[in-house]
């Protein structure tokens, strides 16, 4: 099959294990860290977080690929940087990122203007933020270059982060 169109059945995940397990029994992937500023809260929070708040966000994507290029790399770091800075400059950074189900928050900040709103399909934790960049964001912003995300870390501060891998 080919790969693009696993990537389009859902198999990137085993794939990927399966790339990495097959590469010369070595697990070969490359990381980028992007920075971004964001406003979010958690519906039903039992503490703070229910309020509206930001954080200066840290994401980690992991890729690799299904072989090294000539030069010897799964993807150029400089191509990694640009779709996923593109991708995160326009949907999330300077943008509250709230639930499409918190309408009370959703309202609040539409009272605002200019503003910036993304709306996610689920609570704006950590967890489901980097559950959505690895698999919907990434996919898409890969796609046609050979290399797939395979684990997202999303930092919400210094101390505290979330890992999803496939
Ligand atoms: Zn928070």
């Amino acid at each position: 099959m080919p790969f693009a169109e696993s990537l389009r059945r859902g198999h990137l995940g085993r794939l990927a294990a399966s790339y990495r397990r097959k590469n010369n029994d070595v697990t070969l992937s490359i990381m980028r860290r992007f920075t971004f500023c964001a406003g979010h809260r958690l519906v039903g929070h039992e503490g703070k977080c229910q309020n509206l708040h930001g954080h200066n966000y840290v994401a980690e994507i992991y890729v690799t690929g299904q072989q090294q290029d000539a030069i010897g790399r799964i993807l150029d770091f400089k191509l990694l940087k640009s779709r996923c800075k593109e991708w995160l400059d326009e949907n999330w950074d300077h943008t509250f990122v709230l639930w499409k189900e918190d309408e009370n928050g959703l309202a609040a900040i539409r009272q605002s203007q200019p503003h910036r709103i993304f709306e996610l399909d689920s609570n704006p934790t950590a967890e489901n933020m980097a559950t959505y960049l690895l698999k919907e964001v990434c996919p898409k912003i890969l796609e046609g270059t050979g290399a797939t995300a395979f684990k997202v870390r999303l930092w919400e501060s210094e101390e505290t982060c979330a890992e999803v891998s496939l």
